[in-house]
């Protein structure tokens, strides 16, 4: 029997929903209520920069459709009470629990005149505007969500501008080897790379840069980062600082009742130096919902630290490129296998001679076996 017999989800997406999924799974039989601020059943996002643009609406989360009446859905949680155990809804509802579960995600940086893209209402107004026959898109940012709009404007046969600040897109997610060949894969596939630039207003048409310069696009999308969804929490007595911080556990610090997970949640990984991550990728969410709730149940002293290696794959222009671990943390790189050239090559990286990150494009089988060895902690 669980000590616990009240517990509250806020935040219906894949994290929140893994967790409801395996509260009842592991045999929780008491009240849940998943509060989110959304309207739609939880859904998958990765399709909404890929396949939703291109026409394709499923973004179908399996389970979502069997959460019944326990689901508030349409409101936003803006206060926790950690000594009543409450939380405060935006129509002045209090629900009491004696179990949280935080699952509120993360937000897109938000520009003036930028489309941005987080929801499905985003996407498909995102999808209206391609449709209309938008001849310039300008993208802001070449990350994995810029990366991805860029290939996709492509595809559907746009002139695509892509703006970054750094001088090759993810430089700091994928190293210098890959990002390289990153650039170089866009521009071989028709997008304009302007570089080293910062965008400082989208206005009148045009997206004003630092330098002084300014491009004249026919729609804008910004792919600028994201911020986690944690001023509700403020004033609570829970620590955040980019994320609610949390023990490996991923109970919220200094609260044995209340648990983080997904893009929301920082933690010290241990297979990291204990060096805190806060980590945006679908497996994540999907793993940490499942975690945080078992080690909810379970209670902090028997509850299991998260040591999942995180994991991203995307496609771009054809190319399939993932990573695992954390290459950013890393203080050397190397090509273990294949060449930029031939468009099929994986990256080690290591730190103090310790496996920490890998970074394979075209090359599956490698980012598989790498990921093992980052698990198992081995030297290269
Ligand atoms: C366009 C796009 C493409 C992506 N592609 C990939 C990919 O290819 N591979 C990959 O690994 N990852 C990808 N991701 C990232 C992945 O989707 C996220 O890591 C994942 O959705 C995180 O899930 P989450 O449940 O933690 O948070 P979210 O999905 O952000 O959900 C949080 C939910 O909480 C709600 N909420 C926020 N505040 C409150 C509040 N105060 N009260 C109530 N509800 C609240 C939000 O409305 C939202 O519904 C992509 C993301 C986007 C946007």
């Amino acid at each position: 029997m669980s000590r616990l017999k009240r517990i509250t989800v806020v935040g219906a997406s894949l994290a929140g929903l893994r967790a409801v999924q395996t509260l009842r799974r592991e045999g929780f039989d008491g009240e849940i209520t998943l509060v989110g601020a959304e309207t739609h059943l939880p859904y998958n996002r990765p399709p909404l920069s890929k396949s939703v643009l291109r026409g394709d609406d499923d973004v179908a989360l399996p389970g979502a459709e069997e959460l019944g009446d326990q689901w508030l859905r349409g409101r936003r949680a803006v206060r926790l009470d950690v000594r009543e155990r409450t939380v405060g809804l935006d129509d002045g509802t209090e629900i009491g629990h004696d179990g949280l579960v935080i699952a509120t995600g993360a937000r897109p940086r938000r520009l003036d005149g930028a489309h941005r893209l987080r929801t499905i209402d985003d996407a498909l107004a995102l999808r209206a505007r391609l449709d209309s026959g938008h001849e310039h898109v300008l993208v802001i940012g070449g990350g994995f969500i810029g990366g991805e709009v860029a290939s996709t404007a492509r595809q559907l046969g746009r002139k695509v501008t892509l703006v970054d600040a750094a001088p090759y897109p993810m430089r700091a997610g994928l190293g210098e080897d890959a990002a390289r060949w990153l650039a170089a894969h866009h521009e071989r596939n028709g997008v304009e790379l302007v570089t080293n630039a910062r965008v400082t207003a989208v206005s009148g048409g045009r997206v004003h840069l630092a330098d002084g310069r300014s491009i004249a696009a026919d729609l804008v999308v910004g792919g600028m980062g994201v911020t986690p969804n944690t001023e509700w929490l403020d004033g609570s007595g829970l620590t955040t600082d980019d994320g609610v911080l949390c023990l490996p556990t991923l109970f919220a610090r200094g609260a044995g009742d209340i648990v983080a997970a997904g893009d929301v949640a920082r933690w010290p990984h241990g297979l990291f130096g204990g060096e805190t991550v806060r980590v945006e990728h679908w497996s994540n969410a999907n793993e940490q919902g499942a975690i945080a709730a078992r080690n909810l149940l379970a209670g902090p002293e028997n509850a299991t630290p998260f040591l999942d290696v995180p994991n991203h794959a995307t496609h771009v222009h054809g190319a399939r490129i993932q990573t695992a671990g954390l290459p950013h943390l890393a203080d050397a790189a190397s090509i273990v296998t294949g060449s930029p050239e031939d468009d099929r090559f994986a990256v080690a990286f290591t730190r103090d001679g310790v496996l920490v990150g890998a970074v394979a494009v075209n090359s599956p089988k490698d980012v598989v076996r790498l990921k093992r060895a980052i698990t198992a902690r081995e030297t290269l």
